[in-house]
């Protein structure tokens, strides 16, 4: 893989909010993520830490028996939701 921006770079990883390949002059390490200097960084920043708060959440949650009717009533939904978009799509 090379280099979006330049074609001749060899890629030392690709965007995880575009999936561009991205050199090491392109790429912007944000730990163990890479993302598009100065255009995907904030993307890729808050998408790492909305999932990392969203774990923390959902571990917290299973443990409030009160909250979890309602997990599972959502998690209910989604499946029907995924159902009702996928079934179209496979006929
Ligand atoms: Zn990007
Ligand atoms: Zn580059």
């Amino acid at each position: 893989m090379h280099c979006f921006t330049y074609h001749d770079v060899e890629a030392v990883g690709m965007c995880e909010a575009c999936c561009k390949g991205l050199c090491a002059q392109c790429a912007s390490d944000l730990g163990h993520r890479l993302a598009c200097k100065r255009e995907h960084e904030k993307v890729v920043e808050s998408t790492n830490t909305l999932v990392s708060r969203n774990i923390r959440i959902s571990s917290i949650n299973m443990r409030g028996s009160f909250i979890v009717p309602s997990f599972y009533a959502f998690m209910g939904a989604a499946f029907l939701l995924e159902g009702l978009l996928i079934r179209p799509l496979s006929t």
